[in-house]
């Protein structure tokens, strides 16, 4: 089969024998599209093409990469309201998720526009009489690309975009279930101006595509956002590699959100419910773990309900919705299994849970939050990945922070505290790469470093101008005058 979406290899659209349906899960009649499915040999090419294209690219002026850059930023944010109800309809985030994802693409691409015109060095004095030395960064070079589906045109935006700004050529291979948004940001990015073969699309699965460019002599350098288990086996095959890939990996969370008793209940119930379930609670970065002081805890719990009474659970794209479906029946029986184990361990299901009917079929699931759980349980320790959340009861400050950093994990956390003492203390002392105070774990700036710690993260940071750790390479040059 022809698919209408093909992979874009040295260039041009190249078709494949086989094609995957992307299937909307608000309703799963609608067939999004039928995106081609790559196989090694596309995969080879579109390296072969990358190192073709990489002795012009990393040489190109500041001013072509900006114009490219700027150029994309321009039409991204232009075609928002169109990229975002794409988006919507392939991912099940709400269309005001949607375009507000489409929107940070764009915004990343005028970030990375202006990088360009920042990209510098240093001049050093030397240790030594006569000598002069230079600190220079140069690009990686082929630059391999493997994203989840959760952020279907951000990660790629924020891994692409510092890419091309440093002079790197780009092979990406992005989700599986959502290629639609990565497929039209790469349209747009090629029709933008870039030279043929500097940036790459390899649909498919990760199995075939991803373990590919992972394995190819090559790829000197891997960007991946995903899950736990497949990021240890990325970073497995990138060491392996001859010779060794540098890697940087994003990944799982189970972040937690702690609620003092002089928090204000209101801002504590929104932070919560936002953190928690938004987005479906699809976020790596989402509050699934709220640690809450025994003297707000009931009043807590009682808000959250009736706020949670509040919030409309249904198709992505209809106005009115706040919570869209869940991505798929993979990832809707896993969030059914931890919402049973839960309840197994003795968590008490104070909310949600149940599965929902709506006008199209879909995967519709009211949000769960659990009271009565510890932070010994499965549910406080594993990533569900779904719209479910769990209280666990503390008595003081200094048991909800070790509470807090009690887990492999280590990406975002929050607090709601209205002292001042306390919100300095936890930004010192949480384990976790970003930190809130009465702020969603969940929703980040898109000009500063994203990352974690621990189990969450692995290598330089992503976005902002730390990008350029992952980017680029040091080079040092001594000259005798
Ligand atoms: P996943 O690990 O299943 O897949 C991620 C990507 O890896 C996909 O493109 C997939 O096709 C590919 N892949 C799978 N097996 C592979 C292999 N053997 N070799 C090479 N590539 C392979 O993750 P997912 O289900 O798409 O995404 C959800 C996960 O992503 C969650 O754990 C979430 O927390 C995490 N995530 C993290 C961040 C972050 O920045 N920390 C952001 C978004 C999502």
């Amino acid at each position: 089969m022809n698919a209408p979406f093909k992979n874009l290899i040295a260039g041009e659209w190249a078709g494949a024998a086989n094609a995957s349906r992307n299937i909307n899960p608000s309703n799963t009649n609608d067939v999004v599209g039928e995106y081609a499915q790559g196989t090694v040999e596309d995969l080879n090419n579109a390296v072969a093409a990358a190192k073709a294209a990489f002795p012009a690219w990393s040489r190109s002026t500041p001013q072509e990469r900006y114009e490219v850059l700027k150029k994309a930023s321009d039409e991204i944010l232009s075609r928002k309201d169109e990229l975002g109800r794409l988006l919507s309809r392939e991912e099940g985030k709400t269309l005001a998720e949607g375009i507000g994802e489409a929107t940070r693409a764009g915004q990343i691409f005028a970030f990375f526009a202006g990088e360009c015109l920042r990209l510098g060095g240093e001049m050093v004095p030397s240790v030594r009489p006569g000598v002069g030395v230079e600190i220079t960064r140069e690009p990686v070079g082929i630059v391999g690309m493997i994203t989840p589906w959760n952020f279907p045109i951000a990660i790629p935006a924020w891994k692409i975009a510092p890419a091309l700004a440093w002079g790197n050529c780009v092979v990406i291979k992005p989700a599986d279930l959502v290629p639609g948004s990565a497929w039209a940001l790469v349209d747009i990015i090629q029709r933008a101006g870039l030279p043929k073969g500097v940036l790459n699309l390899v649909m498919g699965r990760g199995s075939v595509v991803g373990q590919a460019l992972l394995e190819h002599k090559d790829v000197h350098a891997i960007s991946f956002t995903g899950s736990v288990p497949t990021g240890r086996k990325v970073a497995a095959a990138c060491i392996a590699s001859n010779p060794m890939k540098k890697v940087q990996l994003e990944m799982g969370g189970k972040n937690p959100l702690v609620v003092l008793d002089d928090a204000d209940l209101k801002v504590a119930v929104e932070v919560a419910v936002n953190g928690a379930f938004f987005s479906t609670g699809q976020r790596c970065t989402a509050s699934s773990r709220l640690i809450v002081q025994a003297g707000i805890h009931d009043r807590f719990v009682e808000a959250c309900i009736e706020r949670l009474k509040t919030v409309v659970v249904d198709d992505a794209l209809k106005s009115g919705t706040h919570i869209g479906p869940v991505v798929d029946q993979s990832q809707l029986d896993q969030d059914l299994k931890y919402i049973q184990i839960a309840k197994d361990e003795g968590g008490k299901l104070v909310f949600g849970g149940e599965l929902l009917k709506r006008e199209t079929p879909g995967f519709y699931l009211q949000p769960a939050l659990f009271t009565e759980t510890t932070n010994a349980m499965r549910i406080s320790r594993e990533e569900v990945f779904g719209p479910v959340a769990n209280i666990v009861r503390v008595k003081d400050y200094d048991e909800a922070l070790a509470i807090a950093n009690d887990t492999e994990f280590g990406l975002s956390s929050g607090i709601c505290t209205t002292s001042l003492k306390h919100a300095t203390h936890f930004k010192r002392n949480s384990e976790a790469g970003m930190v809130m105070v009465n702020l969603p774990t969940a929703g980040v700036d898109y000009h500063v470093p994203f990352g974690g710690r621990k189990g969450s993260s692995y290598g330089p940071r992503e976005q902002g101008a730390y990008a350029k750790e992952f980017y680029s390479t040091v080079k040092t040059a001594y000259t005798l005058a």
